[in-house]
């Protein structure tokens, strides 16, 4: 496999990155320590506040670059530093190499510093004879391993001990152990020689204060101090997304920065430097400042992506990405990784370098939630999906079969062949092995049959009461063809609450697939369908038992429509989403109205719960379930990363199989290590996940929608 991003294939780097055990069980420990770590550091901490703090004082900075970044030059030029901003990556690099030219420059000492990991200076300098030695000792470790970063704050993390001690053990020409205190050693000595040889010091910033032309690093190795002061020669390199107009505006991401970063209070050494000092002969030193643009200017332009100028580079979206976690940070390809990598990548690139790696975002949801700039990673990613279909269309069968789905006779008939095809491979209600080309789709989990009868021929055998009170059920599709038991257990229960339910039958797809595959104008059409068929209803609530549904008609369709210029509809979707919940949701309102009443409390059995990422982190809907089925008497096994993405994903599980797998395996062993009787999930997709990966691990316990677990339950 190549390791070159332009010929890297990315499915064997996903298998090679996934067959890693040390890469896997490395990012795995570290992920559940950070989670509890960080949390930890965060206690008592506004964490709203410091957000909307770095977030208004960074996009001031994208809202007036030219001026604040000439406000640093000018006030650090007053103090002696020499500025030079650098439109591109070949204007920074030509202008460090030069200098070192001119200088007589043989050797230079680097600390951690991803804009010119970004540039490729190293590579760079060494063309023209320079020899640059990174003294962080993460990045000398993957220098001296000719590899690249693998994460943003912890270059080095995919190499376990013993793979460093090979690689020092050849540098040094001497056999070394594992043990750590004796590699660090091993490594300041020879770090030491290289500080005292270098002529030149090149350094990153963490922060770029305008108001004092001041740069702002925070470190815990101290070699940045090293790199900053023995040399004569000091050269910052500092992308422009860094500056901020003041103090003031500095101190939010002080505080966010080593808190989220290594969740520590604070770095051990923080380093403020304000022009050159003099050197121990009494010259003075001297300091270049090169602030870096390449194409951040574009980004401060662009109405969306700007909030890219939010990162603080703390990584915290990296350490809670499940994907991140199973494949480390080589599979993106590029400097940057993750998430905020794929963006930054398709920026600081071009936009198809993040082609293949945009589809590695499940869209969880996870870094979004944990992101002390505020950023919305997966809505970015989709934004490149978005404009990557735009530029060169969908592929033929992605684009067919979106359309089917949104076209229900179609759609329907479809469905109906095949559940008469299906009948030769289904036992037990599962699809438990496929033929030929399709086996894969079967081979992890049990895939549920189509029903025989679709939700909308169910729901007119339903006798509905006349009453005050009427609520339009939206099905989606996995209730509508695959679970209508679901959507009979829903209904019967609002019936319970005296509530009339209505099926509008004009509904479709809820466009989330769509959305999804960045194709929103056919999203934008779906939605447009399904408002017109809710709409003509007069109804006090829109009720549905699929939580990515509910995201659609909460906060998407009016969002996807105004992106499409539909400023109208959007308006009409916002108020439809004012009256639209999830089902738990509403059957806590009808509990806590005394509406709906448990029939007894003794303890039934116990369960556990799986938040799935459009109920919990789009929704905010978590609290609710839970309540709801103790109301009735379930005893709840809380299990562990109960929040974390199953693999479901839609069209993941066929794209990403097996990222898709991996993610179930773990979910499934969190599931059985609880011991609970039953996982109750209030997510279709999620059910057919989880319940297909439990069908086809013979496990006791059942995954069943919230729904199915209450039907009985209320007098
Ligand atoms: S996107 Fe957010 S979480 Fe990720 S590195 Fe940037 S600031 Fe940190
Ligand atoms: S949305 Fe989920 S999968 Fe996508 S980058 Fe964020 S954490 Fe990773």
């Amino acid at each position: 496999m190549s390791n070159d991003p332009k010929t890297q294939d990315i499915y064997a780097a996903i298998d090679k990155a996934v067959n890693n055990p040390n890469l896997t069980g490395a990012l795995g420990r570290f992920s559940e320590a950070y989670v509890v770590s960080r949390a930890k550091v965060y206690e008592g901490v506004d964490f709203e506040g410091l957000r909307k703090a770095i977030g208004t004082a960074r996009q001031y900075v994208a809202d007036h670059l030219e001026e604040v970044a000439e406000t640093f030059k000018k006030n650090a030029e007053a103090r002696g530093a020499k500025v030079f901003i650098a439109r591109s990556a070949k204007e920074a690099k030509d202008y460090i190499t030069n200098l070192a030219l001119e200088k007589g420059v043989k050797s230079i000492v680097k600390s951690k510093s991803m804009a010119s990991e970004e540039i490729h200076l190293n590579e760079h300098l060494a063309k023209h004879g320079i020899t640059a030695e990174e003294t962080d000792l993460g990045e000398w470790i993957i220098q001296l391993a000719g590899q690249k970063p693998s994460h943003m704050v912890m270059p080095a993390i995919h190499l376990t001990k013993e793979e460093v001690s090979d690689i020092f053990s050849k540098e040094v020409h001497e056999r070394l152990t594992s043990d750590i205190p004796r590699l660090v050693k091993v490594a300041r000595k020879e770090l030491r020689e290289k500080f005292f040889r270098a002529e030149m010091g090149i350094s990153g910033a963490n922060i770029a204060i305008a108001e004092t032309g001041s740069i702002l690093l925070v470190t815990n190795e101290g070699n940045a101090r090293l790199v900053t002061t023995l040399p004569k020669i000091h050269v910052v390199l500092v992308g422009m997304e860094k500056l901020v107009q003041s103090y003031m505006d500095a101190a939010p991401i002080l505080h966010a920065l080593p808190r989220s970063a290594t969740s520590q209070l604070l770095t051990s050494y923080v380093s403020l430097i304000t022009g050159p000092t003099k050197t121990e002969d009494g010259t003075m030193k001297e300091l270049h400042i090169v602030l870096m643009d390449n194409k951040r200017s574009e980004m401060a332009r662009d109405p969306k992506f700007k909030q890219a100028f939010n990162c603080i580079r703390c990584a915290s979206c990296l350490n809670v990405c499940p994907v991140y976690r199973l494949v480390g940070g080589h599979v993106f390809g590029y400097v940057y990784t993750g998430g905020i990598g794929t963006i930054l990548t398709a920026w600081f690139n071009e936009l198809k370098t993040s082609q293949d790696i945009q589809g590695l975002c499940i869209q969880c949801g996870k870094c979004k939630e944990i992101c002390p700039g505020g950023i919305d990673i997966p809505g970015l990613i989709l934004e490149i999906r978005h404009r990557l279909t735009a530029n060169q269309g969908l592929p033929f069968i992605q684009k067919a079969a979106l359309k089917v789905i949104n076209n229900r006779p179609v759609f329907h008939a479809m469905l109906r062949a095949a559940y008469l095809g299906q009948k030769m491979f289904e036992k037990e209600g599962y699809i438990r092995h496929l033929p030929m080309f399709l086996s894969p789709l079967a081979e992890y989990r049990s895939l549920p049959t189509i029903a025989k009868e679709s939700f909308r021929e169910v729901f007119k055998k339903i006798k509905q009461p006349k009453g005050r009170v009427k609520a339009a059920f939206f099905a989606g599709c996995a209730t509508e063809f695959v679970f209508p038991k679901v959507g009979e257990a829903i209904v019967k229960i609002l019936n319970k609450a005296g509530i009339e339910v209505i099926f509008p039958e004009g509904q479709t797809c809820c466009g989330i697939p769509h959305w999804g595959s960045g194709a929103f104008d056919m999203a934008a059409m779906s939605a447009e369908q399904n408002l017109k068929a809710l709409l003509d209803n007069d109804v006090q609530y829109i009720v549905t038992g699929c939580a990515s549904c509910a995201t659609a008609l909460k906060k998407e369709w009016a969002h996807i429509l105004k992106d499409q210029g539909k400023s109208s509809l959007a308006a009409d979707a916002e108020k439809l989403a004012a009256k639209t919940y999830i089902f738990s949701e509403l059957v806590k309102k009808m509990i806590d109205e005394k509406r709906l009443t448990p029939k007894d409390t003794k303890k039934i059995m116990s369960f556990t719960y799986h938040d799935s990422c459009h109920a919990k982190r789009h929704c905010g809907v978590y609290k609710e379930p839970r309540e709801v089925l103790q109301s009735v008497g379930y005893e709840l096994k809380e299990m562990f990363e109960c929040d974390t993405c199953c693999g479901m994903g839609g069209s993941y599980t066929v794209k990403q199989p097996t990222l898709s797998m991996r993610m179930l395996q773990r979910k499934l062993k969190n599931i059985e290590d609880t011991g609970a009787d039953v996982v109750g999930v209030e997510c279709p997709g999620c059910l057919i996940q989880i319940g297909g990966g439990l069908d086809k691990a013979k496990s006791k316990i059942k995954a069943k929608h919230i729904a199915e677990l209450l039907v009985d339950k209320f007098e």
